[in-house]
């Protein structure tokens, strides 16, 4: 008897069908698929629709939030210029995040049930942010004197935002531009030909300080950029 390798069925939930595929997991979820709703996870709906988050809920959610860490500076006593600064700082944190968060836990060798092409699960759900932000606030407080944290923190917000909402794009938009269509060539890339270089979505910055840039013809342009 001929025991057939196990294939996953799209038309079908994915829970119970991905965890069959243990090590092959890493092999499927690095191959394009396609399918027009995006693969279910379960059968039933309400379970399903906790699953999905479309792009726009991550400027509408967090947007405000980080308007509102941002004014908290200020109200604290910080001045025009000091602010923009803390902001910015907040933002070149995150793209140390972005990078190391991709690099290491998203990475491990896990089993999982997500695929890089299912576009209602590309952006993180607010209530998994909301968790990972507790650690990452009290960062922010022991980095910095009390007035400064609540803006440092709403750039990090902000960075994470943009991060989120670009890998979105770069994933299911269709770019026009020189540097969006570059980004979009870097991260597919690193998804689908060598994942185990290129883990900077927003940017290479990282990559060429960890020397993790891959070396073909357009990670090359990016990095001599
Ligand atoms: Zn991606
Ligand atoms: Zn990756």
């Amino acid at each position: 008897m001929v025991v057939k390798p196990f294939t996953v069925d799209l038309d079908k939930p994915l829970v119970f069908q991905v965890g069959h595929l243990g090590e092959a997991y890493n092999e499927w979820v690095h191959q394009p698929i396609v399918s027009k709703e995006g693969p279910r996870f379960f059968a039933n709906d309400y379970l399903e629709l906790l699953t999905r988050t479309a792009w726009w809920v991550i400027p509408l959610v967090w947007l405000p939030v980080a308007s509102w860490l941002v004014s908290m500076s200020f109200r604290m006593g910080l001045t025009l210029a000091q602010v923009p600064l803390a902001v910015v700082g907040g933002i070149f944190i995150w793209t140390l995040l972005e990078y190391g968060l991709h690099r290491f836990p998203l990475h491990m060798k896990s089993t999982s049930y997500w695929h890089p092409m299912d576009g209602m699960r590309i952006v993180f759900p607010p209530a998994v942010t909301a968790i990972l932000c507790v650690p990452f606030w009290n960062m922010s407080r022991l980095l910095s004197p009390p007035s400064v944290a609540p803006a440092l923190f709403g750039g990090t917000l902000l960075g994470y935002v943009a991060y989120d909402v670009t890998h979105y794009y770069l994933h299911h938009g269709k770019p026009y531009k020189r540097l969006t269509q570059d980004l979009k060539k870097y991260h597919l890339n690193h998804h689908f030909r060598n994942h185990s270089k290129g883990f900077g979505i927003t940017s290479s910055f990282w990559d060429n300080v960890f020397r993790t840039v891959p070396s073909t013809k357009t990670a090359e342009k990016m990095s001599n950029q």
